[in-house]
């Protein structure tokens, strides 16, 4: 397939891996970054998706090299792990406003086209640790708990033009993201995941390639857990 798709923070970690799949699958693909490159291929566009106005001109230009998106992957996300008696205000907003908020920009900057077309594919990035909860993470996992309702109210308003809305849960993945988990607190983590180890970055990227072929045609809705048992159940 040759696919318009649009992956957001796809310069490193999931994103990258996310980019590099769709990408040796023969589709046309635009990432949004920041810092960074696009890797070969890959159509780079700067963007901040805290910033009004970026996502809606990072759609723009992907629709204008590649036509109107037709797969979606807001994935960028960030952590600023504090417990919440000593979390300011500022530090949980500024989660909620890149994992959740977000979101909402990116798919709301897409969507249109989605729905001109009549067809289209969105896939949120979640986390396991948004349902089974997670100490000094409240503000991580209250935005990405937020984008289990986002993608279930959405599946239901788009539902009837053929869009598909769901959201991948990975577990503990190899990035950058989980570098500074380390001791005590990674054997925790480790020891409630059934298949023992951290997961690749491309074992998610493979759930995301699925949830966008043509094999899911008939899931919306659904929460995808993707951390080797961790999160089983939710
Ligand atoms: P990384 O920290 O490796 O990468 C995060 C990406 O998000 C980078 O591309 C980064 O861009 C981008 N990003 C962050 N803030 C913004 C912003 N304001 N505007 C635009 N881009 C931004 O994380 P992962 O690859 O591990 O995570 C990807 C997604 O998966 C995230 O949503 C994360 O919450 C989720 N996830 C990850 C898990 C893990 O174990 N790694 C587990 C569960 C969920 P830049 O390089 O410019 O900072």
């Amino acid at each position: 397939m040759s696919r318009s798709v649009l992956i957001t923070g796809g310069n490193r970690g999931i994103g990258l891996a996310t980019a590099r799949a769709f990408a040796d699958d023969g589709e046309q693909v635009a990432i949004t970054h920041r810092s960074g490159d696009a890797p070969p291929g890959v159509l780079g566009i700067h963007a901040d998706v805290t910033a009004e106005g970026d996502l809606e001109r990072a759609v723009e230009k992907a629709e204008a090299e590649h036509g109107p998106v037709e797969v979606l992957v807001a994935n960028a996300g960030i952590t600023a792990d504090t417990l919440l008696p000593g979390m300011p205000p500022e530090r949980f907003e500024q989660v909620v406003a890149t994992n959740l908020t977000g979101a909402y920009r990116t798919v709301r900057a897409a969507i249109r086209g989605m729905l001109l077309a009549r067809t289209g594919r969105v896939v949120l990035l979640s986390s396991a640790l948004a349902f089974l909860g997670s100490p000094g993470q409240t503000n991580y996992a209250a935005s990405k708990a937020g984008l289990a309702g986002l993608a279930r109210s959405l599946a239901w308003e788009v539902g009837a033009r053929g869009i598909t809305v769901n959201v991948v849960a990975p577990g503990i993945i190899d990035t950058d993201m989980t570098k500074p988990l380390s001791g005590p607190r990674m054997d925790d983590l480790m020891r409630m995941t059934p298949l023992g180890r951290t997961g690749t970055p491309e074992e998610v990227a493979a759930a995301i390639r699925f949830l966008a072929s043509p094999a899911a045609s008939y899931i919306t809705g659904a929460v995808l857990p993707v951390g080797g048992g961790l999160g089983m159940g939710i």
